[in-house]
């Protein structure tokens, strides 16, 4: 754990959460700057600063937690849907340098969004897409 992360100090219990969820490696409270009412973020226990440095079996444990909990979470609130995401390095909007998976839930009336670019959508070239994957194989 690190010692000034805001989230490994709520896993210690120093600061307050309203816990929804925890077991041995995983752990799920309220965000406390809710995008939408339910807004629940799923961590794992031991400090990892992304999904890159997150050991692969934690990363799944995260994966499948928030699976079983985004129903309840859903429910909890009467949502008509949910996203499940997290985000890894500044430019993708984290900050908080501790893995989260974010469960959002959606309303027809929220007006949160991501915000895609001026010129989307644009159909990529069959060439470009075969290129790029070829790229991405040979790194995977
Ligand atoms: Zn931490």
């Amino acid at each position: 754990m690190s010692g000034d992360c805001v989230f490994c100090r709520i896993l210690r219990h120093e600061l307050p959460a309203a816990f929804v969820y925890e077991d041995d490696d995983v752990a799920a409270f309220l965000d406390l700057y809710p995008v939408n009412r339910g807004h629940t973020l799923v961590v794992p226990k031991a400090h990892a600063a992304d999904l890159m440095t997150c050991p692969v079996e934690t990363a799944a444990r995260l994966f499948r937690v928030s699976t079983a909990l985004a129903p309840a979470v859903v429910a909890a609130v009467g949502a008509e849907g949910f996203n499940v995401w997290t985000a890894n390095g500044r430019v993708a909007g984290q900050t908080v340098f501790h893995l989260h998976l974010h469960i959002l839930p959606r309303f027809r009336t929220d007006t949160f969004g991501l915000r895609f670019p001026k010129n989307y959508p644009q159909e990529a070239s069959r060439a470009e897409l075969e290129e790029m994957a070829a790229a991405i194989r040979a790194r995977a």
